[in-house]
């Protein structure tokens, strides 16, 4: 005979929607402040539908804003921390070139935050890493402690610690309704759930969900498309071991947020970017209307020819990515304006999952009515305006 399943249990202290990497940090956090925790999750785990899928991220201190490098010390530590605590490397230190024109803003702030960092002219960077070839007036600052996180095994990670401290994770079910109140309840499509306390962390889905809570939020799904370029001979490209990852300010020949990471995913294919991304409706990711290349390819293309003449010039193989962007690329990490023991983390605008232990650290601390470890005013909701819906 079969024994009796057991009934499914549905009280919680904390309800998480969205097991990206943000949802699963803060879960993580709670869990570890032994907060019996639920985090739910629309697709089968693991997935390649949101943002937070792939092998690899950049992780770096430099930043032009000082509210985000003031928190990568405390980044670098807690993805230690995960990684003794699971037992496997996620991240490996590559070190970062930030390119710009000598004298740039942008430029010298990244320096700055960086302490005093180290600025290499064209012939000091192609000294350092053959692979890259400066145009004459441009520079490059180093950021020695950056390097790739190694994404899909981190996300795993974090789910992993997270399980066991006892929290739960219900994958395959899709968030339909939220009621506020003293005790949220949350309704999926496998079971009606209640908490004191709800954290959203929905990613490119974030907008309509919580226009249900009455706040229209200015969040726009992007596509991304992930592009990996081969060696034209093996490391010609200088990408092992001690290749850069690197990003790009506005050069002669080139625009604002090109990125790329050393070929570590594809053996003798490199990561090349560009920080842009085209409108979609996250559940229509991959439909392309025309079919037709993307404007992004050229634009690389040309990118690579001027600057990584190591490698050829038509992508090897192309992924596709989904970002959430606020206006000024700034997170949203706030309360619901209304509702206060509703959380919401969003718009991560392509530069969060680097910043994901410290995100989840802080919407565990706003869940729990602390008081945040960092300024939260850049993240506010209300710098936008007209966020709340008359109707409610
Ligand atoms: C191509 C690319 C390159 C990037 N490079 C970098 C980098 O180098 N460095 C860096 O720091 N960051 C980078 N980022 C950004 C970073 O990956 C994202 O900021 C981060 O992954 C966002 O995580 P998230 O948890 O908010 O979103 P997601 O990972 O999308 O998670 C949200 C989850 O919520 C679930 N969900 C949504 N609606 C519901 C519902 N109704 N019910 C249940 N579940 C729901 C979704 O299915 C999803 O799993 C990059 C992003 C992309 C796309």
């Amino acid at each position: 005979m079969a024994a009796p399943t057991q009934p499914q249990k549905t009280t919680y202290d904390a309800i998480v929607i969205g097991a990206g990497i943000q949802g699963s940090f803060t879960a993580y956090h709670l869990a570890q402040r032994n907060r019996d925790t639920l985090l739910l999750e629309q697709f089968i785990l693991p997935h390649s539908r949101g943002s937070s899928h792939g092998q690899s991220r950049i992780i770096r201190s430099v930043y032009p804003q000082e509210y985000y490098s003031r928190m990568m010390p405390d980044c670098f530590r807690l993805w230690q921390q995960l990684e003794a605590e699971v037992g496997t490397h996620l991240y490996r230190q590559t070190g970062l070139v930030v390119l710009g024109p000598a004298g740039d803003p942008e430029l010298e702030g990244c320096r700055r935050s960086l302490g005093d960092g180290q600025v290499l002219d064209a012939a000091a960077l192609a000294r350092h890493f053959p692979g890259f070839r400066l145009q004459a007036g441009e520079v490059a600052v180093l950021d020695s402690t950056a390097g790739v996180l190694f994404a899909d095994r981190a996300l795993r990670a974090v789910q992993e610690v997270f399980r066991r401290h006892g929290g739960t994770v219900r994958d395959g079910e899709k968030v339909l309704r939220i009621e506020p109140g003293a005790v949220v309840t949350v309704t999926t499509t496998g079971g009606v759930y209640q908490a004191p306390q709800l954290i959203i962390t929905a990613g490119a889905w974030t907008g309509p969900l919580v226009e249900s809570l009455g706040l229209r939020l200015p969040l726009q799904p992007l596509r991304i498309d992930v592009c990996y370029w081969r060696e034209k001979e093996p490391k010609s490209a200088n990408t092992g071991s001690v290749s850069p990852c690197f990003l790009t300010l506005g050069l002669s020949q080139a625009p604002h947020g090109i990125y790329g990471l050393p070929a570590l995913e594809y053996p003798g294919m490199v990561k090349v970017c560009h920080h842009h991304g085209s409108r979609t409706d996250p559940d229509k990711r991959d439909q392309d209307p025309s079919g037709a290349d993307r404007p992004d390819i050229g634009l690389l293309s040309s990118f690579i020819s001027s600057y990584l003449p190591g490698l050829e010039t038509q992508p090897a193989v192309r992924e596709t990515c989904l970002y959430t962007n606020t206006p000024d690329e700034d997170f949203i990490l706030d309360r619901h304006p209304k509702f206060s023991n509703i959380i919401i983390g969003a718009g991560f605008s392509g530069h969060g999952f680097k910043l994901a232990p410290v995100v989840g650290k802080l919407l565990c601390e706003l869940s729990l009515g602390e008081k945040p470890s960092y300024n939260m005013a850049p993240f506010s909701i209300t710098r936008f305006p007209d966020v709340l819906q008359a109707a409610l």
